[in-house]
């Protein structure tokens, strides 16, 4: 008989989502690590911490509407009303395109399907996108490219424990996941970063190119890989195309002209190419540091590239992958939350996937918008004569996690109507007009889809404090005031799955397959599974990768400067990160007594020489400032920082946002923002 005050689930933050068992005690709740492959007994300070969330003080417990400026708690019933009023009135006045939706990459399979569905259906807007665009669209779309289908790792994260060399481009896992580390303990490590984080200490070779010149270095390391023999002539004319046109891109590249303008030495190229191509298992893996840039996709793909010279992806024990972010940073692109994209990872201007989803949504194709403003394309068009003058958040704090944070704070409070559901109050929900408290992890069912396109079970230990409600009873809430027929939006995860199963059939992500049954009977199930009697698939492109003719892309890219160029007014480069006690825009970890303490604020990591040209001590606060803007952050001195560069974490509130000093160059395909590079100058902060 199972224990009714036991459940067995994942951690509520990142893309690893380590399995957990949670137990109710007389106290509270408490957590242990679960013998789940991926964290193998391990959690980080996050997971061991998680079950403080549950009970935060300040937990949003009931609907609040503002009145003369202040938010003052409601009835369900007048929030909803109040939300459908104003959205029907909106539409009614500028058509459906008046209503913007913000989701999230930390909902549920089952909340981001839903949230897709309501946008289309419901609303009739094709004005949705969510933060998950701000933090893996440029892997997404560059592995779409060259392998015709994106699954962050195509392999089980366990497969890297028999690496002999693993190549992290711009990730710190570490850090940022730390239980990851221990697939890696027998891998000697090549770690490309700016930064000497974590990870690169232990690091057998750390490269440090200067922020924004990430594909000028993969350019350099192909260049060596073929002039100096290491390519898989045989793998390269077999399994891929474009080779020649990638070559002639990097034919350039010569190692003193990278080393010039990326600042990493011509043997330290030469070593990591050697390196990976005499490894007998090799991984070359990338992270955020390769993505978030205005030249994102095309950096991810002369990693790829790289990749493909030597032979890795889509053979057992080597290949190529990219490690997600947020929790449901995978399932959460997949399901319909995104512009461009309808249910089964299919394209929104894909006439057979119009005809299949509308087919399951009981509705013509023509029915269906189009796509929309990408993320911060969406928020800058806030209240704007063309764009949205209403927006629905759920699951996001663009206050904080936004570039350009100002400016678009700006934009959210010029808008008609801010609608923002969340379980705790964040940057956002203080600029909202009506605020919807949701359900937590710990208080709902539901599936998640991890690093490695593995979906697993979300389990309810207990109910949620006060009136909050799930995302769907909100989403069904507010339709049905819409004049929207109630069983089109289903309030029993289950229900929403079983959906979701038929709408992503003979899609690219086929969840067909896979059932609450299956999952809780214990089966480790990876997508695509297009039958109830199909194992999964834990590893893709073994036999042949996903375009049709089963060869894999080479992408012929070149490098370009990043839109923010250092000059004399802003001499420096800013770049921003994650540290380990703290979660996205930290909404939820700040109010985790223990990470609180563990990162208090915000801090910018500066090398002594620069410290000291600027007049800054360790310790004290400093301003940085950008075209954009200025934040005020603590120094720390650290010598393994470039002279030439900043670093800033992102996670924290008020006049130490981070992203207050980043730009809207964006890439012209992902439409992912440039968070890793700010031309910045730094001074330190008198205090009157
Ligand atoms: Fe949670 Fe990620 Fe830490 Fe695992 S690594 S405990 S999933 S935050």
């Amino acid at each position: 008989m199972p224990d009714p005050r036991t459940v067995a689930t994942h951690c509520p933050y990142c893309a690893l989502q380590c399995g957990t068992r949670l137990t109710r005690e007389r106290d509270g709740v408490s957590v242990r690590p679960a013998d789940f492959p991926v964290n193998q007994g391990g959690l980080c300070q996050k997971g061991w911490t998680a079950p403080s969330l549950l009970g935060v003080p300040d937990r949003l417990r009931h609907p609040q509407l503002r009145r003369d400026g202040e938010l003052v708690p409601v009835s369900w019933d007048t929030a909803l009303d109040t939300v459908a009023t104003g959205l029907d009135r909106l539409r009614a006045e500028r058509g459906p395109d008046a209503i913007g939706v913000f989701g999230g990459g930390g909902l549920t399979n089952e909340k981001a399907y839903l949230l897709g569905k309501f946008a289309r259906l419901a609303l009739r807007t094709s004005q949705i996108d969510y933060n998950g665009r701000f933090c893996m669209s440029s892997a997404a779309a560059a592995g779409t490219a060259a392998f015709g289908l994106d699954r962050g790792l195509p392999f089980p994260v366990t497969d890297l424990a028999g690496a002999d060399v693993v190549l992290l481009a711009g990730a710190n896992p570490a850090e940022t996941m730390p239980p990851l580390m221990q697939h890696l303990r027998s891998a000697q490590l090549v770690v490309i970063d700016p930064r000497g984080t974590a990870t690169a200490e232990q690091a057998a070779l750390h490269l440090r190119p200067l922020p924004g010149t990430d594909l000028a270095l993969a350019l350099g390391l192909l260049h060596i890989a073929v002039v100096d023999g290491h390519t898989d002539a045989g793998y390269v004319r077999e399994r891929t195309e474009g080779f020649e046109a990638a070559w002639q891109r990097a034919m350039s590249w010569w190692p003193e002209r990278v080393e010039r303008v990326t600042g990493v030495a011509v043997a330290e190229q030469r070593q990591a190419v050697r390196m990976l191509a005499e490894a007998t298992s090799a991984y070359v893996l990338t992270g955020r540091g390769a993505e978030q840039h205005s030249k994102g996709v095309d950096t991810v793909s002369g990693f790829i590239n790289l990749a493909l010279a030597l032979g890795l992806p889509g053979r057992p024990g080597r290949g190529y992958g990219c490690l997600t972010g947020q929790g449901n940073g995978q399932g959460g692109r997949e399901h319909g939350q995104k512009a461009d994209q309808l249910p089964g990872y299919r394209t929104i201007t894909d006439q057979t996937a119009r005809e299949h989803v509308a087919e399951v949504w009981g509705v013509l194709p023509e029915v269906l918008p189009g796509p929309g403003r990408s993320a911060y394309e969406l928020l800058d068009a806030l209240g704007t004569e063309d764009g949205p003058g209403a927006l629905l958040v759920f699951g996001s704090n663009p206050a904080v996690s936004a570039p350009h944070a100002e400016h678009v704070v700006r934009r959210l409070r010029s808008l008609d109507l801010l609608v923002v559901a969340d379980f705790v109050p964040s940057e956002t929900t203080e600029l909202a007009d009506v605020v919807l408290p949701v359900t937590q992890w710990a208080e709902e069912e539901g599936t998640m889809t991890n690093l490695e396109g593995r979906v697993l079970r979300r389990r309810r230990l207990q109910a949620p404090p006060g009136d909050a409600r799930s995302d769907l009873e909100v989403l069904h809430g507010i339709a049905t005031r819409l004049g929207e027929p109630g069983e089109r939006y289903p309030t029993r995860p289950r229900e929403v799955f079983e959906e979701l199963r038929r709408a992503s059939a003979g899609g690219r992500a086929d969840y067909s397959g896979i059932s609450y049954e299956r999952l809780d009977a214990g089966e480790a199930l990876h997508w695509p599974c297009p039958n109830g009697h199909h194992p999964g698939t834990p590893r893709l492109f073994l036999d042949g990768f996903a375009h049709p003719d089963g060869r894999a892309r080479f992408a012929p890219v070149e490098h370009r400067e990043a839109g923010d160029v250092p000059d004399e007014v802003f001499p420096l480069t800013a770049t921003t990160g994650r540290v380990l006690a703290q979660y996205q825009s930290g909404a939820q970890t700040r109010r985790v007594a223990e990470l609180n303490e563990a990162s208090p604020g915000a801090f910018v990591e500066v090398h002594p020489d620069t410290a000291a040209r600027a007049g800054l001590t360790d310790g004290a606060p400093a301003r940085i400032t950008s075209a954009r803007g200025s934040t005020i952050a603590e120094v720390r001195l650290v010598p393994t920082m470039r002279t030439d560069t900043v670093f800033l974490p992102f996670h924290f509130p008020g006049e130490g946002r981070a992203n207050l000093l980043t730009g809207d160059a964006l890439d012209p395909r992902s439409r992912m923002p440039e968070f890793k590079v700010s031309a910045v100058r730094i001074e330190p902060h008198r205090t009157a």
